[in-house]
């Protein structure tokens, strides 16, 4: 149905040695990099520009984030097989799969419908299987909280209250946080209830909408 051939699995593995060149050591992350076909998330005409390291526009606004900022971000979150995750901003759903194939148990959330409804259509077709959900990703997902690792793929004005509060001890939160520009990495953690931020390099993402993010 979705074709990897050769070509484009020689085309992963270039990409997951740029990523170890620029400084991405966790194998597990790297391995799932070399796994999951990104090229699915392209049309046809464009499929050249999938194992290159850039964003891509996907529709409606939004982009397919950059292989090292999702190789980035996953590393932070320090991923244990049977962690309970939850990604704020779907997208394509290539970060989800990233994250199935380091045996996460995966919880969704998009704001805009239309990709929301992309993803939960094409994902399972290639076999991953993340928990779907359309809404304001900002407020968390409160019925389905606790989350091990909560991982936030849109720029954020603040850290939400709602997603820390969500977050498990011991948890980790991956969030990017700065202007519309321009924001820091920031890794989050909770330890006995208390909160320990880490910051790390500047990212320029799609700005985080709804309830604690940016108005429109
Ligand atoms: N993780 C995605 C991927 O692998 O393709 C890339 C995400 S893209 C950089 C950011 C996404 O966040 C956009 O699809 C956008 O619609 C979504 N978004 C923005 N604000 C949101 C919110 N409050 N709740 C959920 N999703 C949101």
């Amino acid at each position: 149905m979705f074709e990897d051939n050769y070509k484009l699995r020689g085309l992963r593995n270039k990409l997951v040695k740029k990523l170890r060149e620029k400084g991405i050591r966790n194998e597990a992350v790297l391995r799932a990099i070399a796994t999951v076909p990104r090229h699915v998330f392209f049309e046809n005409a464009l499929i050249e520009h999938a194992y290159q390291d850039k964003a891509f526009p996907i529709g409606e606004g939004q982009t397919i984030s950059q292989p090292y900022t999702v190789a980035f971000q996953t590393e932070k979150l320090e991923i244990k097989p049977g962690d309970k995750v939850l990604e704020i901003g779907t997208g394509s759903g290539y970060q989800a799969c990233v994250l199935l194939e380091l045996g996460a148990k995966v919880y969704t959330i998009e704001y805009n419908r239309r990709l929301h409804e992309l993803a939960k259509d094409l994902l399972p077709r290639l076999g991953y299987k993340p928990y779907f959900f359309h809404g304001d990703g900002s407020k968390g997902l409160p019925h389905k909280a606790p989350f091990d690792k909560i991982l936030v793929t849109a720029g954020a004005p603040v850290v939400p209250r709602a997603l820390t509060d969500q977050l498990a001890e011991n948890g980790i939160l991956v969030i990017p946080v700065g202007d519309r520009e321009k924001q820091t990495m920031l890794q989050i953690r909770k330890h006995n209830g208390e909160l320990t931020t880490t910051e790390f390099a500047n990212f320029a993402f799609v700005p985080l909408l709804g309830q604690a993010g940016w108005k429109i």
